[in-house]
């Protein structure tokens, strides 16, 4: 199909967004890697996301779903299809705060997670503080099971709302999904619209201290500044990939542009004009020495998606 079909198929249709075509994934990455996407569309309403779906459904089109890139690796020959981002949708409201203690809010899946918990901090609504730092969206931390300090979203989550590649809109409350370390079941084929987060009343002063405390950690642990996707692989059962990549002598070992922080060996850096190929063969190389060092095969917490040829 040509821009220009896909382009008129959206136009006659109901669809308020925008489209782009060939966008590059680096800059929708926080690694800033990636090569292009061959169609970007960026609906404002669930009427519009709804006709994108069911359109790339009828011709066929691969769909993926982009939160912030915060976690994504895409591959330098770029993703087939159609690349959706949930940016408009960012929603926040409170949907209860009549009780003593518990509070309940909806958020979109597009709200950044700072911006929830700027949300939290100034009304003094307890439970997300230590998801502070953790960039990207509400969507990509419920699907990711984002998590920080022994809290993950999970714990806050009372339900979501996800929409099918068939336009269909479901309520899922927490108990029907499966969440694990840095992941759930959801399938690939379900998009996170909304969720429902559970909260504790506390003051503004109560939560934004502890907020800032987390915070405080984990900009002294981690190099929030530099372009990273945050930590490349899982934490094998009773270890963190970090001490066992430090301890295999893997801190600041380079491929390209690509190098494991010198803070925190578990984040990969792109130091300045890194390829995909230069991070998976960093990511080889380090799996490979601590493999050698300690008999574990560390496994991806990044998500690498894109053509490989
Ligand atoms: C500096 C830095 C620090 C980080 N620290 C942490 C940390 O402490 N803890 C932690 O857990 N993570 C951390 N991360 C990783 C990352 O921020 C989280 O995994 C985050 O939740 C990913 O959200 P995102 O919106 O960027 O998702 P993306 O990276 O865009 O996507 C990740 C996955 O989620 C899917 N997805 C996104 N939105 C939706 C949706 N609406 N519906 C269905 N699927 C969706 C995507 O398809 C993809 O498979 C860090 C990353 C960086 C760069």
């Amino acid at each position: 199909m040509s821009d220009k079909e896909i382009k008129e198929i959206f136009e006659t249709g109901l669809f308020i967004g925008r489209i782009k075509f060939d966008e590059p994934m680096s800059a929708h990455t926080s690694l800033k890697i990636g090569g292009p996407v061959e169609i970007m569309i960026f609906p404002e309403d669930v009427v519009s996301l709804k006709n994108v779906l069911v359109v790339a459904k009828m011709q066929k089109i691969p769909v993926f779903v982009l939160g912030a890139g915060t976690n994504l690796l895409v591959r330098d020959k770029g993703l087939e299809g159609i690349a959706i981002s949930l940016k408009a949708f960012k929603k926040i409201e409170v949907i209860q705060d009549d009780t003593e203690k518990n509070v309940s809010l909806f958020a979109e899946a597009g709200v950044l997670l700072k911006s929830l918990i700027n949300f939290t901090k100034e009304r003094g609504y307890s439970g997300m503080e230590a998801l502070s730092g953790i960039p990207g969206m509400l969507g990509g931390a419920v699907y990711m099971n984002a998590g920080s300090f022994g809290t993950e979203i999970m714990d806050m989550l009372s339900s979501i709302a996800v929409i099918s590649m068939d336009g269909m809109i479901t309520m899922l409350n927490r108990e029907e999904i499966k969440f694990s370390y840095r992941s759930s079941n959801l399938p690939d084929d379900l998009i996170i619209l909304s969720a429902n987060v559970a909260l504790r009343k506390d003051t503004p002063d109560n939560v934004s201290r502890r907020a800032r405390e987390f915070l405080k950690k984990k900009v002294l642990t981690q190099p929030l500044k530099e372009r990273s996707a945050g930590c490349v692989f899982k934490n094998p059962a009773q270890d963190s990939a970090g001490r066992l990549i430090d301890a295999a002598g893997c801190k600041g070992m380079r491929l390209g542009d690509a190098e494991v922080s010198m803070l925190h060996a578990n984040y990969f850096i792109n130091r300045g004009r890194a390829s995909s190929k230069d991070f998976i063969e960093l990511m080889e190389a380090v799996k490979i020495k601590v493999k050698e060092y300690s008999g574990i095969t560390l496994e991806p917490e990044i998500k690498i998606i894109g053509r490989e040829k």
